[in-house]
């Protein structure tokens, strides 16, 4: 996807907000359910260990792997493994040879490779047969979520999409649309005499095909007709039957709410009976032959394989910014989101990634905290930019101009390296000391009254901080986030040189990535015998020294910055001292601390997709409105921008950083 394609989306998306809207509308539908029924999945958060244990030990296991073939053969089934999805492809059509009419049921794989465009070439129908699937399939759209495909459209566009397809008038009445699109699958699935499904695990002990489903139609394509497919990748193998049942409960809370769905299959083989004279006969009333074919595509030899952990749950695309601009315009069709595309990265399929959308991620981080396998795509994605560093592909110009900027200028600004320490004039900063003050590219370039402000600060705290002026590099966090690890890694540890050079014991920094990336490298600290603090943690341990008189701003509400929150845990420090600098206490968010919502600004999203960025900062801003909010508070420079910059047509909300806070309310004698 090029820059103009994904700008042309988002404007696609923001014109067209009435789709965007029943996506949310759908996705806030999933939650509330679960909300309703949290007390019944009391042990939610040991599943979710134990499906990160599973998958750690069972994904990429070759032994486990081999096990389950060899049941699966003893069951009956026929096994086909194939290395490549063309493979997979090739054996498929090879054993839907001679038909015309096939019947699936839902299964990731099978759009991951395309599978009924390439049986359609081959003159083979393939016709869904879970409803919301039968209708992405009629309206050409993509998939909005992994169980509710068409989640995003309205049933008045489904019901304009069946009166087409049945040439008669269907009214939009829920009842009806089922009723009309059920009889039309059956009749299909009554004639096929192949039906194909996915698996949502396999088990190695059992030698079983797991599936979950709530129409009933998986279990008709499995057991109606003459021969059943079974599609699916080799990261799908558990060890036992108890590991898959724990699979399908999360799925199934985490993807609908429901506490249990309507039908879990177990297949293990094909039919058969003994009944008489104790003989075994084979595909009595159930398909005679079952194949099951294992997708590998690179994934058994993916160096990373935490991408394959997924269950398909579709958690992350509820919290993901991006996802809730872009809708399915963000992943694969396989894999929707920013999961497709860390899958396809990790897959080493990079065209794919980029298509995906891999520049697209804010860095937020909020979908690792939601995901039941604690799925790192942040991280995933971070490293996938690093595969398409290294293999020149998909750059980004804006992203190109960042990293040479610092590399040039020792800022991402473009900005020639001396100014940036002009806000420190006058101010008498001296280049060695205990105590030192990181201002960082952004504050120091974008916000210097703030600068000025932190050392204000700092000095009423009783602490006298050195700065290193020009000699001030970048921290390495943008170019860290834009896939140049070696050069943040570098950028890193040059800084702590400086500061061991400065005579440095603490360093304090205002923006929130520069003490992050500082952090990164926990060895650095470590072996300096440096500690790196951000200002709320800074003030959060002096507040004694302040002689703080409250500010009374009105109504207002704190937006935890994803690198400050998520990513290095720091959520009551700047709660603390905004109980001790202002009058009225703030208001949380809906979505606060750990699932806090993002800004837009990060991950290079900002520079590169500005549309993009604003459309997530609206979002933001909505959410402080929504609580009653009228001016939203912040201690990273990056945020405070995007904010800024992103006022909708509901007016502007201003954004304050916590340090102007802190200023105002200091008391005279110590301005
Ligand atoms: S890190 Fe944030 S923006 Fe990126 S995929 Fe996850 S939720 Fe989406
Ligand atoms: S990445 Fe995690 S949250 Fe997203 S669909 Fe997969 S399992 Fe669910």
């Amino acid at each position: 996807m090029t820059q103009k394609e994904v700008r042309a989306r988002v404007r696609e998306a923001a014109a067209d907000r009435g789709r965007l809207d029943c996506m949310r509308q759908s996705f806030g539908t999933i939650l509330d359910r679960q909300k309703e029924n949290a007390d019944r999945i009391p042990d939610l958060e040991a599943r979710k260990e134990r499906l990160r244990k599973t998958k750690e030990a069972s994904v990429g296991d070759e032994g486990l792997f081999l096990e389950a073939l060899a049941r699966l053969e003893e069951n009956g089934f026929r096994v086909i493994v194939a290395k490549t999805a063309d493979a997979a492809l090739r054996s498929i059509r090879d054993e839907v040879k001679g038909y015309d009419l096939v019947v699936k049921s839902k299964s990731n794989v099978t759009k991951e490779i395309h599978l009924a465009e390439s049986l359609g070439k081959d003159g083979i129908s393939v016709i869904e047969t879970d409803l919301g699937d039968r209708i992405i399939q009629l309206s050409g759209c993509e998939a909005a979520h992994p169980t509710g495909p068409a989640c995003h459209m309205t049933r008045r566009e489904i019901s304009e999409l069946f009166s087409k397809h049945f040439g008669e008038e269907v009214s939009e009445d829920p009842l009806e649309l089922t009723r009309v699109m059920r009889e039309e699958i059956a009749s299909y699935i009554s004639k096929a005499r192949v039906g194909v499904t996915g698996a949502n695990a396999i088990t190695a002990s059992e030698g079983a095909v797991v599936i979950v489903h709530n129409e009933g139609n998986a279990a008709k394509c499995a057991m109606l007709p003459d021969k059943h497919i079974v599609v699916t990748t080799t990261d799908k193998v558990v060890p036992t039957l108890d590991d898959a049942i724990n699979v399908t409960k999360l799925q199934t809370y985490l993807s609908t709410g429901k506490i249990v769905s309507s039908y879990i299959n177990v297949i293990t083989g094909p039919s058969y009976t003994a009944d008489i004279e104790k003989k075994v006969y084979r595909g009595m009333h159930g398909p005679k032959d079952v194949v099951i074919v294992f997708v590998d595509d690179g994934r058994m030899a993916a160096q990373d394989k935490e991408a394959m952990y997924c269950i398909g749950c579709g958690m992350c695309l509820l919290h993901c910014p991006t996802y809730n601009v872009l809708g399915p315009g963000y992943g694969t069709p396989g894999h929707m989101g920013g999961h497709g595309a860390y899958l396809a990265g990790s897959l080493g399929n990079l065209d794919e990634a980029v298509d995906a959308g891999a520049n697209l991620c804010t860095s937020c981080g909020a979908c690792r905290v939601v995901c039941p396998a604690s799925i790192d795509i942040k991280k995933g994605l971070i490293d996938t930019r690093g595969k398409l560093a290294k293999a020149k592909k998909g750059a980004v110009p804006e992203h190109s101009v960042l990293v040479a900027s610092v590399k040039n200028y020792a800022n991402p600004w473009q900005v020639p390296r001396r100014r940036k320490a002009n806000w420190a004039r006058g101010l008498g900063l001296r280049p060695r000391g205990e105590v030192l003050y990181f201002a960082g590219c952004s504050t120091s370039l974008l916000s210097p009254d703030a600068a000025r402000k932190v050392v204000r600060v700092m000095r009423a705290c009783g602490v006298e901080p050195a700065y290193l002026g020009q000699a001030e590099r970048c921290c390495g966090s943008t170019a860290r986030k834009l896939g140049e690890e070696p050069l943040a890694r570098e950028l890193a540890e040059a800084c702590f040189a400086d500061f061991k050079k400065a005579g440095a014991r603490q360093v304090v920094t205002s923006c929130p990535g520069c003490s992050s990336a500082l952090n990164h490298y926990s060895e650095l600290p470590k072996k300096h015998g440096i500690q790196v603090l951000h200002l709320s943690q800074f003030i959060c341990e002096h507040l004694a020294e302040l002689n703080l008189t409250p500010v009374d701003i009105g109504p207002a509400t704190y937006h935890d910055p994803c690198d400050l929150g998520r990513e290095q845990g720091v959520y009551e420090e700047p709660r603390k001292v905004l109980a001790a600098v202002l009058s009225t206490p703030t208001t949380e968010m809906e979505r606060s601390r750990e699932m806090s919502g993002c800004c837009g600004s990060g991950g290079g999203v900002r520079s590169a997709y500005p549309e993009l960025a604003a459309e997530i900062g609206k979002d933001r801003i909505q959410m402080a409105r929504d609580v009653g909010a009228a001016t939203i508070i912040t201690s990273c420079p990056w945020c405070r921008q995007n904010l800024l910059e992103s006022q909708g047509e509901a007016g502007s909300m201003p954004v304050v950083d916590l340090v102007e806070l802190i200023d105002r309310a200091l008391a005279d004698d110590q301005r």
